[in-house]
């Protein structure tokens, strides 16, 4: 059932830029044969514009089809780097709110890493709700101080009193946005000194970069600063940083709950018309681009070049099937260990182990995230393979 108003302002004015047909709903959820990977659900895609709030939404989401569970496979925690980025954010959020004794509610937090690092560099304590937790991977005498609840959050959780809610790499994996922020704030209620943390993938560097490969079935609701800050507004909530992080890849939003926005407008919220004009040149320019990479691709098959995919998340399943890849594609690695000997949703590719490579022996490897690069090249070369590395 397709969705004819935004879903943040309530707005009508909705246009469409960029469609997809049959792609599959879910990218990290491992599947343990190749027929199964091929036979995976697929929905339709087609992403609209607010003309009132700036919100992109894919109207043809179907929530009916999304099925995350334990067997849900999106952590980067096996990347240092990604580790890194992990233990400055908590070094960060520590700093502007003391977090020592007081009570943390992470929403959707995943298989639970962040929490018990936040947990064991701050001295806080924790309530971590996903219907993917995985608390038997984890090991740390922090756990003593965490709660998690293997489930989605509701209203049935209101009741849980915290003096910081983060929610991480969720909102846009939900469609109601406004009524899911709507149900953040009426569980703080009156107690006005909680903050609010949220972090998601910012809009703005995909559709500048024409990055297809961040747009697939799960991510049903794509936010830039400014969409993000009014949604926040309008459901009661003072915007008080509004930041870039991780090369620009993730939108930051910290505020508190306020009776009636106050303070003035932060400077990156004002982005509703260049919004506008980079939704205008995604539409012009994905044709291009899209001929530009299948070219290549033609380039290294004609040329003998056995090409690997490096990564095998939610950016591999778009890159892969928005070019329509199969036999192109030699290989799909991910250091990811409960990854391994699993297949990809929708083109049937084994994932496999780094040490594979030394078998395979790529001769491109294409890599979903340029900012592993440096990580990967190291990876390669401990194996002794010099590759091509094409960061997209
Ligand atoms: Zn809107």
């Amino acid at each position: 059932m397709a969705v004819d108003s935004c879903q943040a302002c309530g707005g009508s004015r909705l246009e469409p830029f960029y469609e997809l047909r049959n792609i599959p709903v879910h990218s990290c959820l491992m599947v343990d044969s190749r027929e199964a990977a091929l036979d995976f659900p697929r929905g339709d895609l087609e992403l609209v514009f607010c003309e009132d709030c700036g919100f992109i939404q894919n109207r043809l989401f179907d929530p009916a089809k999304e099925n995350y569970s334990p067997d849900y496979e999106e952590t980067q925690a096996f990347s240092p780097r990604f580790m890194r980025f992990v233990d400055e954010i908590c070094a960060d959020q520590d700093r502007k709110y003391r977090l020592a004794g007081k009570t943390v509610l992470e929403i959707g937090c995943g298989k639970g890493e962040f929490l018990l690092r936040l947990c064991e560099t701050t001295g806080c304590r924790g309530i971590g709700i996903d219907p993917g937790v995985r608390p038997e991977r984890l090991s740390s005498p922090a756990l003593e101080r965490i709660t998690f609840v293997r489930d989605f959050y509701g209203p049935k959780y209101a009741h849980l009193a915290a003096d910081y809610v983060c929610c991480r790499h969720t909102l846009e994996h939900i469609q109601p946005v406004h009524e899911f922020v709507t149900l953040v704030r009426e569980a703080i209620g009156p107690r006005e000194d909680t903050v609010v943390f949220f972090e998601l993938p910012d809009m703005k560097r995909v559709l500048d970069e024409l990055a297809f490969w961040d747009i697939y079935y799960e991510h049903c609701s794509y936010f830039t600063a400014g969409s993000l800050a009014r949604l926040f507004r309008a459901t009661r909530f003072e915007v008080e940083h509004l930041y870039r992080a991780y090369g620009d890849q993730y939108l930051m939003l910290e505020g508190r709950p306020a009776a009636a926005a106050t303070r003035a407008r932060l400077p990156l919220e004002d982005d509703l018309a260049a919004t506008r004009a980079r939704v205008h040149r995604f539409r012009e320019g994905i044709g291009q681009r899209l001929d530009a990479l299948r070219r290549d691709l033609e380039r290294w098959r004609r040329a003998g070049r056995r090409v690997a995919v490096w990564g095998s998340g939610s950016k591999a399943v778009s890159y892969l099937t928005t070019l329509g890849l199969g036999e192109e594609i030699a290989a799909v690695v991910d250091i990811n260990p409960h990854k391994w000997g699993k297949y990809l949703a929708g083109t049937g590719h084994e994932i496999v182990s780094p040490d594979r490579l030394a078998d395979i022996r790529p001769e491109v490897v294409v890599i979903m995230n340029p900012i592993y690069t440096e990580e990967i090249r190291g990876d390669l070369d401990a194996r002794g393979l010099t590759p091509e590395l094409v960061p997209l």
